[in-house]
């Protein structure tokens, strides 16, 4: 773990450096408060940090209250060295929002088990964090294709609508699915969902998002204009059907139907408007035949020029 020692004092932080060293933490040190300032600000900075309270520049209180004022995140344990020993200056100290002091002569021991209680903290909350993206990604993604659910592309449809220029959805939806199912078992069914996802995924740019939508049908979020849109579907519809899945060892034949809907020209659209458009366009691909690309007619809402 890496550690910042900020002290002015050259003997103090020698000897600071060497004993951590020794504890097996990696140092980064700085002679005064504002360049302990600048390390604590970096992207990658230490997480546990002893700023001496003297220093040129910024106390190490002044550091302190600075580093909870901005709210670094991830959060950085900070250990005061000091001379004093007024209750006062204690009281001081933590109101800066210091977790612990140790007071200037040391012990090493006890200067030992203090960084051993920060880094608990720390690595507390590094696992905290974790958890969180953990349950972040899962709240968003779909546990079988790894795309994302359908709350999340719903949010990102909804948030997407607010915004001015070209907006559009395709709604997939693979054919037969059910038959795949029936004669080859639910792993070869899953196994086509994966595959369906991935190669939808490799044809997608940045300004598409997708998600899945519920069982074999797929959204995708776009901001591609009307025609670039369509041209996407088609190509999407392509390359499913170019190649057989492979589910289970027994090559398959796999093919979508595809609605498209574009929001009209500098009319207001509802996200719930274009999937419900894109919706009925996909039903008439399926009623056409299957294995096609079918574009909506989305009405633009009244009173919207
Ligand atoms: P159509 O061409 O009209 O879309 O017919 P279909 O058979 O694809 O459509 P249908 O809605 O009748 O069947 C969809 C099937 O998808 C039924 C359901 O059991 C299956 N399904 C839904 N989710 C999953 C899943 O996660 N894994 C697997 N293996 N099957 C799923
Ligand atoms: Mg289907
Ligand atoms: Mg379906």
């Amino acid at each position: 773990m890496r550690i910042l020692i900020a002290d002015d004092s050259t003997v103090s932080r020698h000897l600071l450096e060497s004993m951590v060293k020794k504890w097996g933490y990696d140092v980064v040190s700085t002679s005064d408060g504002v360049q302990a300032w600048d390390v604590l600000q970096q992207p990658d900075a230490p997480r546990l940090a002893i700023l001496d309270w003297m220093m040129p520049g910024l106390t190490g209180p002044e550091v302190c209250k600075l580093v909870r004022e901005k709210a670094i995140e991830p959060y950085v344990y900070i250990l005061l060295l000091t001379s004093r020993t007024q209750k006062e200056d204690v009281i001081e100290g933590m109101m800066a929002g210091a977790d612990d002091y140790v007071v200037k002569p040391f012990d090493q021991q006890e200067l030992n088990v203090r960084l051993r209680a920060g880094r608990r903290i720390v690595d507390l909350q590094s696992q905290l964090i974790r958890a969180q993206a953990a349950l972040r990604h899962q709240a968003t993604h779909d546990a079988l294709t790894g795309v994302q659910n359908r709350g999340r592309i719903t949010e990102i449809l909804d948030e997407s609508v607010a915004e001015a220029g070209p907006l559009g959805v395709i709604m997939l939806d693979v054919d037969r699915f059910k038959s795949v199912n029936d004669t080859h078992g639910h792993a070869a069914g899953d196994t086509v969902l994966i595959t369906v996802a991935e190669r939808v995924r490799d044809a997608l740019g940045t300004v598409d998002a997708m998600g899945r939508f519920g069982g074999e049908e797929f959204v995708i979020v776009s901001r591609r204009e009307p025609e670039d849109l369509a041209a996407l579907a088609e190509s999407i519809r392509q390359a499913l059907a170019a190649e057989p899945v492979v589910a289970e060892c027994v090559p398959l034949q796999i093919t979508a139907s595809f609605g498209v809907a574009s929001r009209p020209d500098g009319a207001e659209c509802s996200g719930h408007l274009l999937v419900k458009s894109a919706d009925e366009a996909l039903y008439q691909a399926k009623q056409n035949g299957r294995n096609r690309v079918c574009i909506a007619k989305v009405p633009a809402l009244e009173g919207v020029a």
